[in-house]
């Protein structure tokens, strides 16, 4: 196949993936049609924009240690894409305590007493860790995972009802494999040392500084899907494929139904970015489609006709009595996020789609209780200026039981096919990041186009501008 073929590249989600698909076939001067479902192109890296307030999907950063991403980024966004610096809180008995945990604060916070239990629980769960390695005992699940890093006393009071809360399952079923994707802090031990022993040159883990566009992450999708639109390549929205038939030489043919019409398309390639699950029901011979349970998030977006007094980009809240698993502030991300003199903050929630409970519902109990946690947080404010709701059904994959190995035997199936790349964080049913989903779906339309992959790994020097850190407990 060679780039002077007349067939277009068939891109399936218009997601960041997605977008980086289409880009590329671009780039190499190739026809590309992009097929998204919804409205708008972006995915979950959306920012809805109302009245001068802008709200992500789950407040966002770009942090990468791939150094073609970064430079592709940013040629993109130009200046304006800023350094910013972040500044996470966990609301623990009524008072916040800085994330990653920082020993000075914890014991300012906490008190002698509980940092004291804390350090001995950790002591505890290191000797019963090095203990159970010795005997050969793996770490099956996520407690294990967490008690072993942060001791029980933490995980009891940072983790367990946050996790539960924020997947539905208890942290004693979920699968330990996830663990290290999802969880980059780094774990007591490292944290002890580093805070008694202070190295000048500070990994990836403990810096504190990302990218971050003025008005929202969805300034770089919506860069991005201008510029296919600019280079020649199509995108159609409110879309989808109804069925992929395969060709000879790796060409598909997908019949496509638009807002008013189905037609039937030709294609070279198709580089999926949807759910792995509904891809595989497009296609005839389908490997085992796997079960796969996606965990949705809820946010509630609330405007003020004044600033919102906390500088912390996003309060983690574990208490299993409330509905909501953080509070975010969007304009300590960027202060370009509201209105001059204005405020807003966001709630995050975790939601069961499946259930079939509507996203919208309930939109004044939810305010209510967010004003409760702003006073919590000793924050008087006056009646918003407007309220809503937007939800993503497919924010986080759940590695329960053996569903990610599952997932990714069928992603190696279907790529086994000729003229079939599937990329992205639904694509491949992985939990990644946004520079990951980019550079799959990059690399999807390059294998197609029997184009070199782009690196994965690049080294940083030490001189570089950006410390990279990727820091989360969720
Ligand atoms: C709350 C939250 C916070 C996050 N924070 C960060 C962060 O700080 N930094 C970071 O790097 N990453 C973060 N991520 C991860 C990041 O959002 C994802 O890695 C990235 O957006 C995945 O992009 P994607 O293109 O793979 O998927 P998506 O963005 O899900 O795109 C898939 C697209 O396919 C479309 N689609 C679905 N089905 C069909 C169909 N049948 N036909 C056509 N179109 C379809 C969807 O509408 C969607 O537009 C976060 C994620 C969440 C949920």
């Amino acid at each position: 196949m060679t780039p002077a073929e007349p067939l277009p590249l068939l891109v399936l989600g218009g997601g960041i993936a997605g977008l980086g698909a289409a880009d590329e076939a671009r780039r190499a001067g190739v026809e590309v049609v992009l097929i998204e479902r919804s409205d708008g192109v972006g995915g979950m890296l959306r920012t809805d924009r109302r009245d001068g307030f802008s709200f992500d999907r789950g407040g966002h950063r770009f942090i990468t240690s791939l150094s073609w991403v970064q430079e592709r980024i940013t040629a993109l966004l130009g200046d304006r894409l800023r350094v910013r610096e972040r500044r996470s809180l966990v609301l623990l008995d009524g008072t916040t305590v800085a994330y990653p945990l920082e020993l000075d604060d914890l014991i300012r916070r906490l008190g002698i007493r509980s940092n004291l239990r804390a350090l001995g629980s950790y002591l505890a769960a290191r000797s019963r860790a090095r203990r159970a390695v010795r005997a050969g005992q793996l770490e099956t699940n996520l407690e294990e995972w967490l008690e072993r890093r942060f001791g029980t006393y933490l995980y009891r009071r940072v983790f367990e009802g946050y996790s539960e809360k924020l997947w539905g399952l208890h942290p004693s079923r979920i699968s330990a494999e996830w663990a290290p994707e999802r969880i980059s802090v780094p774990d007591l031990g490292s944290f002890l040392k580093q805070m008694l022993w202070p190295r000048r040159s500070t990994p990836r883990t403990w810096a504190k500084r990302y990218l971050y566009p003025r008005t929202g992450i969805g300034e770089i999708v919506e860069s991005l899907g201008n510029r296919v639109i600019e280079e020649g390549g199509e995108i159609r929205l409110r879309s989808t494929v109804r069925s992929l038939a395969p060709l000879e030489g790796g060409r598909w043919r997908a019949t496509i139904e638009g807002e008013h019409e189905t037609h039937v398309l030709d294609v070279r390639g198709v580089v999926s970015t949807i759910p792995l699950d509904a891809f595989c029901r497009l296609i005839p011979d389908s490997p085992p489609i796997p079960t796969l349970g996606q965990r949705g998030l809820r946010f509630t977006n609330i405007a003020f006709d004044q600033p919102v007094p906390l500088d912390a980009t996003w309060i983690y809240q574990p208490d299993p009595r409330s509905r909501f698993s953080r509070l975010q502030i969007p304009a300590a991300r960027s202060p370009e996020m509201v209105p001059a003199g204005c405020g807003s903050i966001q709630l995050e929630e975790p939601w069961d789609a499946a259930r079939g409970e509507q996203a919208t519902s309930q939109l004044e109990e939810r305010v209510a209780e967010g004003i409760a946690m702003l006073r919590t947080l000793g924050v008087e404010l006056e009646e918003p200026r407007f309220a809503f709701t937007t939800a993503e059904p497919h924010a986080y994959p759940i590695y329960e039981g053996n569903a990610r190995a599952l997932a990714a035997q069928t992603v190696s199936a279907l790529e086994r096919k000729p003229g079939i790349a599937i990329a992205g964080r639904q694509g491949r049913f992985r939990y990644c990041f946004l520079d990951r989903a980019f550079a799959e779906g990059v690399n999807g339309a390059r294998r197609l186009l029997a184009l070199p992959p782009l690196e994965n790994e690049v080294e940083r020097t030490p001189g570089d501008p950006l410390p990279l850190e990727a820091a989360s407990i969720v």
